[in-house]
């Protein structure tokens, strides 16, 4: 597909940010630019408009970006999976672990319906350990995870692994 090409021309690569030896896709770049954004947001939407999907959740922040979009294409809900002390109603928590010590991700309880089918959209996939999380947490309310969508897939840190049997859907990856 030519929009994949210049989609990945448009995200530029920051080194050693936000600590020294990482590469970090900075997808800001591709904002700037309104045809390679909104030819991601058609290739998730042709991909997911007929599926059935009646909730898209974004991980926070950049899933927040494309899971709206995405969301209101489809006509499906759109669910924020915030950090830590964001939400102001009553949240459910899944602690997770990163590099150095761990995080929490919370999203509102009532927000998904027991077997509501399930996108969950976040930016780029590297260790996998962000989307475990998200697919967690909405498993645990009885959400019906049908998939997990990320524009970049970093295929080193094997994220795709600790989703096990998940799939996951990438527009492209980054070596
Ligand atoms: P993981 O949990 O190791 O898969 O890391 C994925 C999370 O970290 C996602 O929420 C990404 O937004 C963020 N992240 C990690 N590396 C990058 C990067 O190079 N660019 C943008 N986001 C990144």
């Amino acid at each position: 597909d030519d929009r994949i090409a210049h989609i990945s021309s448009t995200i530029r690569v920051i080194p050693d940010f936000p600590k020294p030896g990482i590469m970090f896709q900075d997808i800001t770049t591709m904002l700037l630019d309104p045809v390679a954004f909104k030819d991601s947001i058609d290739l998730f939407v042709e991909r997911y408009k007929d599926k059935d999907i009646s909730v898209v959740a974004g991980v926070e922040a950049r899933g927040f970006i494309f899971g709206p979009p995405i969301a209101l294409a489809i006509g499906a809900k759109f669910v924020p999976m915030r950090k830590p002390n964001k939400l102001p109603g009553a949240v459910i928590s899944e602690e997770y672990s990163l590099e150095y010590g761990t995080d929490i991700m919370e999203m509102h309880v009532g927000a998904v319906e027991v077997g509501e089918r399930t996108l969950v959209i976040d930016d780029l996939i590297a260790t996998g350990g962000t989307l475990v999380a998200a697919i967690n947490l909405l498993e645990r309310v009885g959400a019906n995870v049908v998939e997990c969508a990320c524009v970049i897939e970093l295929p080193d840190l094997k994220g795709r692994d600790r989703l096990g049997d998940k799939p996951l859907f990438v527009l492209f990856s980054r070596y």
